[in-house]
């Protein structure tokens, strides 16, 4: 078992960041547990509350109007500062709420049940809480179920981590990435920011496998995606599209910036020793094909297509080369 760590803010928020919830799309099971506390508990509201480093953010809400406010105003930020739940039968006789904004303004919350979100290495990532407008107990069994709902938000948050991840090299996989890269384009569209793709593949691959043996190759794969997250930004999208071709779809960058990561990533591959277990290490090249987003009509797999001919164009050229096509 994990052991919880309650006193570690810097790492609750990196933990939360990594599990990339926070200003997520809408997501079928937490909108069904949500909609099942209500249901329950017959109370009027309830929410999978997700506590930011300023702020609490609803992953899913039902009967409460807003979608985020300021941390210091959060019952469920009190509850992740305790190992298990945090429960208000009567807010208005508890010197604590009595003054509460949300007691003696909108919505009125008089009674309050949150269990913390506990992620298995230890971090209260946030909560999920039962309001009413009336006192209201929870019985010890109605605590157990609304853990074992908790539970089951937990467990799916972490099997959508291991679904859309690549096992050998970390990366997000095609399904993975592709989901987030869609969602990422309609923010960066809707916002008018300018997003770049980048598509890489290993020159000659082929060979290494045919010389040194698949193991090897495995080894050379796992090498460009290490040296790749290494060098991108926190928020690129770095995926494994299959064999050795990778997706980087950078927010935030320029044309321009988008060729000098890329040719960065190139350079760095170019002279990075790769030990395959066999003496001497190998070297070996990768190719990449640029394109920005383009149009306002611009899809994802049009940047793929733009991308791909680009590659081509770099392989055909020499290989070992970055090419950048026009939006
Ligand atoms: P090019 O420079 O034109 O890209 O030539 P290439 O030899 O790299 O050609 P290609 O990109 O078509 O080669 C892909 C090879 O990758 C073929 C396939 O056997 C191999 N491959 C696919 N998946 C894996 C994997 O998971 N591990 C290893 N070791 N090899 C893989
Ligand atoms: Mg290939
Ligand atoms: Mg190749």
């Amino acid at each position: 078992m994990f052991e919880l760590k309650l006193d570690d803010e810097e790492g609750r928020v990196r933990a939360l960041e990594r599990l990339e919830i926070l200003d997520s799309e809408e997501d079928a099971v937490f909108e069904n547990v949500a909609t099942l506390v209500r249901q329950v508990f017959k109370v009027p509201m309830s929410g999978v509350s997700l506590i930011d480093r300023r702020r609490h953010w609803f992953k899913a809400r039902r009967g409460i109007g807003v979608q985020e406010f300021a941390r210091e105003l959060s019952f469920c930020a009190r509850t992740i500062d305790q190992p298990d739940v945090l429960l208000i039968p009567d807010t208005r006789a508890d010197p604590l709420y009595a003054e509460h904004p949300f007691v003696v303004g909108e919505p009125h919350v008089v009674c309050y049940a949150g269990v913390p979100l506990t992620t298995p290495d230890g971090y209260n990532i946030g909560s999920l809480c039962a309001m009413g407008t009336a006192p209201r107990a929870f019985t010890p069994e109605e605590v157990g179920i609304l853990s074992s709902l908790a539970r089951i938000l937990i467990d799916s948050i972490e099997l959508r981590q291991t679904a859309s991840s690549d096992a050998l090299t970390g990366a997000m996989n095609r399904r993975g990435w592709t989901t987030e890269a869609k969602s990422e384009l309609r923010r960066a569209a809707r916002y008018r920011h300018p997003v770049s793709l980048a598509i890489m593949d290993i020159d000659m691959f082929k060979t290494v496998n045919d010389t040194w043996g698949h193991p090897a190759g495995d080894i050379v794969i796992a090498a460009l995606a290490d040296l790749t997250m290494d060098l991108v930004r926190d928020h690129d999208l770095f995926g494994r599209l299959g064999g050795e071709e990778f997706a980087l779809l950078m927010p935030e960058t320029s044309p321009d910036q988008a060729a000098v990561a890329a040719e960065r990533i190139r350079a760095s591959f170019e002279s990075l020793p790769l030990d395959i277990g066999k003496g001497r290490p190998i070297r070996c090249t990768v190719s990449i094909g640029v394109t920005p987003l383009g149009a306002e009509d611009d899809t994802l797999e049009q940047m793929l297509e733009r991308a791909d001919q680009a590659l081509y164009r770099a392989k055909r050229g020499g290989r070992n080369r970055v090419i950048c096509s026009s939006g």
